[in-house]
């Protein structure tokens, strides 16, 4: 016993040291996010998450943003409870049938303006669920959708670079692609 608690106190840390240069990179896509979110609002960015079918990969990538090592609420970049304090609708998975009217009724309650952002294949066009009894079909099958980010699932870093493409270009659907 004793051994084990003399091994666990000096032992060296498990975790791995972050890739060089990755925080600055992020730190600067999130504080551009930031700036861009109060140009086009006059305050910092609030977004409401919609899981309305996914395997939960892609929110898996959504909670990373949370995470102590990108924690996106240092640049004011908020997850909110309700749709009626977002500015950003993040949709990930197919729509399946039993989320299309929570969808819908999602998207009429959160406030003008307000930008819908459908993540990963699946959000595109039902993905690798297309053609099941239970999916009703992509994201924009449901509600208008502003910018699409690929990938199964899109990383941290896409979804940072999504948000920011979705604030700085003021018109037009926008695809991003991890
Ligand atoms: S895109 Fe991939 S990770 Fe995301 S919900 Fe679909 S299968 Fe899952």
């Amino acid at each position: 016993m004793r051994n084990l608690l003399f091994k666990n106190i000096f032992r060296a840390p498990l975790t791995e040291t972050p890739p060089e240069g990755a925080d600055e990179h992020l730190a600067e896509l999130a504080a551009g996010i930031d700036r861009a979110a109060r140009r086009r609002l006059g305050r910092s960015l609030s977004i409401r998450a919609v899981d309305a079918g996914s395997c939960n990969g892609c929110e898996l990538e959504i909670h990373a943003l949370n995470n102590a090592y990108y924690d996106l609420d240092r640049f004011g970049i908020r997850f909110v409870a309700s749709p009626r304090h977002a500015d950003v609708l993040l949709v990930t998975g197919p729509v399946t049938k039993n989320m299309q009217e929570a969808l819908r009724r999602t998207y009429d309650a959160t406030p003008n303006p307000k930008w819908v952002v459908a993540v990963g294949d699946c959000a595109r066009d039902g993905g690798c669920f297309a053609g099941s009894y239970a999916v009703a079909g992509g994201v924009a099958d449901v509600v208008p959708v502003d910018l699409h980010i690929g990938g199964c699932p899109p990383n941290p870093t896409a979804l940072l670079q999504g948000l920011l493409a979705l604030l700085e270009v003021t018109t037009a659907t926008t695809a991003i692609n991890s």
